[in-house]
C-alpha cells in the first residue's frame, strides 16, 4: 500500500500541474490581450463599443480556457478512479502472495477429516533397534520435494554419507504422491538420523526417529493425506518402538528452529493419536 500513496501524491500534484498549465492559458489571454494593446495605438480611434467588444472576446476566452481546465481535472480524476478500481479488483501480485494465515482450528478441521484407510505401508518389514527414545517431526520447509531430491542434496550439498538426514519422509502431492511415506536408508538399516542436530545432548541423532513432511507449514497447511500418513506412521514406530506419546516433539522442541512450522500443531495430533 506504501507503493500507492507516491501515486496518490503524484495523482494529486498533477492536478496542480495543469493548474499550472492554466496559468499558462492565462499568459496565453495575455499575448491575446497584447495584440488589443498593440492593436490601440494602430487603432487611434479606441471607441468603447470596440474595446467592450475585445473585452468580451477575452471573457470568452478566459472562459473557454477555464472550460478546459474543468475537464483536464475531470479526466484526471476519474482515471485516478480508475486507478483505484483496477486495484480494488485486481489487487497486485504482493497482496496477492501474502499466504491465507491457518488457525488451530483449520489444523483441526483438517484433523478431523483423515483419509480412512492408508496403503499398507512396508514399514513394518524392519527389526528397529531398541535404541530409539523419541520421535522427531519436521517440515522440509520447501514447497515440493522428492526423498530422491532430499536425499540428493543431503548427500552433495551437506556431505553427509548416509545422505537422507530424515527415516521417513511423508509426500504432499508435489513431487511425490499425496500421503506417500518415503522409507529412508537410515530406517532401512537403523542408522543414526542426521536431523536434530546442535542441541545439548549431543547423542539426539542417534536415539531420534526423524519424520519430514514435505511442505512448509510456517505459511501452509500439511494435506488430510500427509495428516493419515502422520497418524497411521506414529502408531506404528510407537507400537514398534515402545515410544509414549510424550515422546513424540516437534525439532522446535529440540532445537532453536521454526520447524515444523507454526501450522502444525502437535498437540492435536497427540490428541488424536490418543484416542485412536
Ligand atoms: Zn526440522
Amino acid at each position: 500500500m506504501n507503493d500507492d500513496a507516491p501515486e496518490i501524491q503524484d495523482a494529486a500534484v498533477s492536478p496542480g500541474g495543469p493548474a499550472g498549465g492554466g496559468g499558462a492559458t492565462s499568459d496565453g489571454a495575455r499575448p491575446g490581450a497584447s495584440p488589443a494593446n498593440s492593436g490601440a495605438p494602430l487603432e487611434m480611434r479606441g471607441d468603447s463599443p470596440l474595446t467592450a467588444i475585445r473585452r468580451q472576446g477575452r471573457q470568452r476566452r478566459i472562459k473557454r480556457a477555464l472550460a478546459m481546465l474543468e475537464w483536464i481535472v475531470a479526466f484526471i480524476l476519474v482515471g485516478v478512479g480508475l486507478y483505484f478500481l483496477w486495484f480494488l479488483v485486481f489487487p497486485p501480485a504482493e497482496t496477492g502472495t501474502v499466504a491465507r494465515q491457518y488457525t488451530r482450528e483449520d489444523f483441526r478441521a483438517r484433523l478431523r477429516a483423515l483419509p480412512a484407510t492408508v496403503e499398507s505401508p512396508g514399514w513394518l518389514a524392519t527389526n528397529p533397534s531398541p535404541r530409539w527414545r523419541r520421535i522427531v517431526i519436521h517440515h522440509t520447509a520447501t514447497d515440493s520435494g522428492t526423498v530422491e531430491a532430499f536425499d540428493r542434496n543431503h548427500r552433495e550439498e551437506r556431505k553427509w554419507e548416509n545422505g537422507l538426514g530424515y527415516h521417513f519422509v511423508i509426500g504432499n502431492g508435489r513431487g511425490m504422491t499425496d500421503g506417500e511415506v518415503a522409507v529412508g536408508k537410515r530406517w532401512r538399516e537403523q542408522l543414526d538420523g542426521a536431523h536434530v542436530g546442535g542441541g545439548a545432548d549431543r547423542k539426539l541423532n542417534e536415539t531420534s526417529i526423524g519424520i519430514a513432511l514435505v511442505g512448509n507449514f510456517e505459511h501452509d497447511l500439511p494435506t488430510a493425506r500427509q495428516l493419515a500418513s502422520l497418524k497411521a506412521l506414529l502408531n506404528f514406530l510407537r507400537r514398534e518402538c515402545n515410544i509414549g506419546l510424550a515422546s513424540i516433539v516437534g525439532h522446535r522442541d529440540m532445537s532453536s528452529t521454526a520447524c515444523p512450522g507454526k501450522n502444525i500443531y502437535l498437540d492435536e495430533v497427540l490428541l488424536v493419536l490418543a484416542n485412536s
